[in-house]
């Protein structure tokens, strides 16, 4: 795989050349709002990735990313924002005591937000609801973050906070298209044995806290539309620019992308659930995944059961579920094992065992239409 490195301070940080693309593409943002802004062009640095709450940070005529955002549904919003502070002149503020320099920084935060809208609009060509849209749901992935353990960018107020100031200021875009706030809910409601295939719909929406060797976060998991595969009818969930292709009569797992480019292909598609789904329920399946990205083929064969009924709290509430368990058939090794909630139509907790080690999902909120 060819793979370029950027000098960064005191280290290296190795891109794919799809993450390349996307520093070009940042670069070429950057360029256009300094030509809108009859501003110095802006040297955009990308910086190995940390665990902070920092996404972006500007300083002095440069812009530094980290390179756990490049790949985010996330990046055009956080990139805005970064922007906005150059355009805006927030060079860094002395004053006479923390608690007002802290006071003036959130301050400034707020109006790089809605500076940010203004951006996207003339440097991207966004409609004012689209440039709103785009602010709101990066901050609610900060807030869902923060639910996950993760910490508040410093400078900044809760984001729930800044999102009320930013629809404040452009009123006529407030609730027109921006997302629903997902609230976590406790309604363990009895499950239906045995469980019958879902319908998800569009715009259903789950949160993920998660948890593995590399690192910590939340993602956001949406159904954004039904697509043809080979004559097959889909859900296609959109996971930032990932997107991920369900066979619509039973969920199976046959694909995904990323920003378009296939990085994973299971032949035949794998087998999540036999429907209906019980306890006692067990199927076997062989198949293979192909990674042209990574240039990696995989045979599996699974031994799943359904192991039990367990009733499961996590940070989006208390749910009945289905105890899920994927082994290797050779082995009898556990290699996946997930807890279905048939009232969220989802998963609610995911344990994978991956070649670096145990990675673990939970659901931190969800929206279902
Ligand atoms: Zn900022």
């Amino acid at each position: 795989m060819v793979a370029a490195f950027v000098i960064v301070f005191g280290g290296c940080v190795t891109l794919t050349p799809q993450q390349q693309e996307m520093v070009a593409d940042v670069q070429r943002f950057a360029d256009g709002t300094a030509t809108t802004y009859n501003l110095p062009r802006i040297r955009v640095t990308i910086e190995p990735a940390t665990n902070l709450g920092i996404g972006g940070r500007y300083r002095q005529g440069n812009f530094y990313l980290n390179a756990r955002t490049l790949g985010s549904g996330n990046l055009t919003a956080l990139v805005a924002h970064e922007l906005a502070h150059y355009v805006l002149g927030h060079e860094p503020l002395s004053g006479p005591s923390m608690a007002e320099l802290l006071r003036a920084q959130e301050l400034r935060e707020l109006d790089a937000n809605a500076k940010a809208v203004e951006i996207l609009m003339r440097v991207r060509g966004m409609s004012q609801t689209e440039a709103v849209r785009t602010m709101v749901t990066h901050l609610r992935g900060a807030q869902a973050a923060i639910r996950c353990g993760g910490a508040l960018a410093p400078g900044h107020r809760p984001p729930a906070d800044e999102i009320a100031n930013l629809l404040a200021r452009f009123p006529d875009s407030a609730g027109t298209g921006a997302p629903a706030e997902e609230r976590p809910a406790s309604s363990p409601a009895v499950a239906v044995i045995p469980v019958a295939v879902p319908v998800w719909k569009p715009g259903d929406t789950w949160t993920f806290c998660l948890e593995s060797p590399t690192g910590k976060g939340a993602y956001v998991w949406s159904v954004d539309r039904e697509e043809m595969v080979e004559g097959v009818s889909h859900y296609v969930i959109k996971q930032g620019m990932r997107e991920i292709f369900y066979r619509t009569a039973d969920l199976a797992h046959t694909r995904e992308t990323v920003d378009g480019a296939l990085v994973r292909q299971h032949s035949p598609s794998r087998t999540r659930y036999a429907w209906p789904l019980a306890v006692g329920t067990t199927w076997e399946q062989a198949f293979r995944e192909d990674r042209p990205v990574e240039r990696r083929v995989i045979e599996r064969e699974d031994v799943v059961s359904v192991e039990g009924e367990e009733t499961l709290t996590v940070l989006a509430g208390t749910f009945r579920t289905l105890k899920i368990a994927y082994r290797n058939k050779r082995t009898t090794a556990i290699r996946y094992e997930e807890w279905y909630a048939p009232e969220l139509k989802n998963a609610v907790r995911i344990r994978e065992r991956l070649d670096s080690g145990l990675q673990v999902r939970e659901l931190v909120a969800y929206s279902l239409q």
